[in-house]
């Protein structure tokens, strides 16, 4: 078996222990005689893998008692406007701070219902940071404050939890990120936040589930006109089982979330949670990377240092026209597939989620530096 080292940003690499379960279980689940995928999702064989699943999530991220697990559809582009649909209450604007393009989609969705108010933006810096919360303009009872934590194609990652009750003088705006793409790479404060929200195909799982952790009281002021499919409340109230869950999604998550539990024992540091486990991981791997760009000319980043993100890896060649295209491609050769940059930025995007092993990371410096010797 010759597995390559991934870096697409998503659908993206999973940990291969994970699939050789799934494999393993494809088709007789738990001497149930059927794949999990065949399974109804009212069954009393199934029960136990959405609850199991609910259940490390919680206990991988310290969900507080007062916060909702959701399992839903449509990935993080139908949130943009259910996260409106429900958040809005009744209040007319929201405030959002741009940082990228995902930032952006979610803005443009979110002004079909309400007034968005880009409240900072790093546009006229080319997106190369994340704006300090010193440069937001909030909005006077703003329904929510949206960030995007970590911009997928852009490479930039909030470092730091913005402390909206300061920023607003209550604790009457809640803040709301899509993290996407960098949820469970690292201790989150969940209480800090009124709603987290993502697509589960970059950190947790296959492409079809969506997963949200909302703040009770947030839930049950849903916009007349939402579908009754993504009401947060009607979700809630029937264990993200009113329609047909993603069933198979689910359990792949809940095979990644026992993954990420074993992980401080699988390293040798029993001492620590899964989530500083891999938060140690992540910026070792990160750091490698990126002390390899700062070591040469002939590879660049544009992403200001303490704003860099952890998950993806943005950077351009020297001659970056004629060089892009044949790195791609020599990379795929020596077995390091997916880098190419969004075609929205071009360049070169490694996107090193957690399970990227060390050695994938390493390989990949390796590469960079025998291209620059040849190439350079
Ligand atoms: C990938 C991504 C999206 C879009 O997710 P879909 O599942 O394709 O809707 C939105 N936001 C961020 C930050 C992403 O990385």
């Amino acid at each position: 078996m010759a597995r390559v080292h991934n870096f697409s940003p998503g659908p993206a690499t999973i940990p291969t222990e994970v699939l050789q379960q799934a494999a393993d279980e494809l088709l007789d689940w738990r001497g149930t005689g059927m794949s999990v995928m065949e399974m109804s999702h009212r069954s009393a064989d199934y029960e136990p893998v959405v609850a199991e699943a609910e259940a490390d999530l919680r206990a991988l991220l310290a969900v507080p008692s007062n916060y909702r697990v959701l399992f839903m559809q449509g990935g993080a582009l139908a949130e943009n406007a259910i996260v409106p649909l429900n958040m809005l209450r009744g209040r007319g604007v929201a405030d959002y701070v741009d940082t990228g393009i995902w930032s952006v989609k979610s803005m443009t969705e979110a002004r079909r219902y309400g007034t968005v108010n880009a409240i900072a933006s790093s546009r006229g810096d080319a997106y190369v940071r994340v704006p300090k919360q010193d440069e937001w303009r909030p909005t006077p009872g703003a329904a929510y404050v949206h960030i995007c934590g970590n911009e997928t194609i852009g490479g930039i990652e909030y470092q730091w939890t913005p402390d909206v009750v300061a920023a607003y003088g209550n604790d009457d705006t809640p803040l709301v990120s899509d993290v996407s793409s960098h949820i469970l790479s690292r201790p989150v404060d969940v209480s800090r936040y009124g709603l987290l929200y993502g697509g589960a195909q970059k950190n947790v799982s296959m492409a079809g589930l969506t997963f949200v952790i909302v703040r009770d009281d947030l839930i049950g002021h849903a916009h007349p006109l939402c579908p009754s499919a993504f009401d947060y409340k009607v979700l809630a109230d029937n264990g993200s089982m009113f329609n047909t869950p993603p069933t198979y999604a689910i359990y792949l998550a809940g095979l990644v979330f026992k993954w990420l539990l074993a992980r401080p024992a699988a390293i040798g540091r029993p001492e620590l949670s899964p989530m500083a486990a891999m938060e140690s991981l992540n910026v070792e791997k990160a750091q490698l990377l990126y002390a390899a760009l700062d070591a040469s000319a002939f590879y660049t980043t544009r992403i200001v240092p303490e704003d860099r993100s952890r998950m993806n890896v943005t950077f351009r060649l020297q001659d970056d026209d004629a060089l892009t295209m044949p790195f791609v491609q020599a990379a795929a050769e020596a077995g390091l597939k997916g880098l190419k940059g969004h075609r929205a930025v071009g360049g070169i995007r490694a996107s090193i989620y957690n399970a990227m092993p060390r050695e994938g990371v390493v390989a990949l410096v390796d590469f960079m530096r025998e291209f620059e010797r040849t190439h350079g």
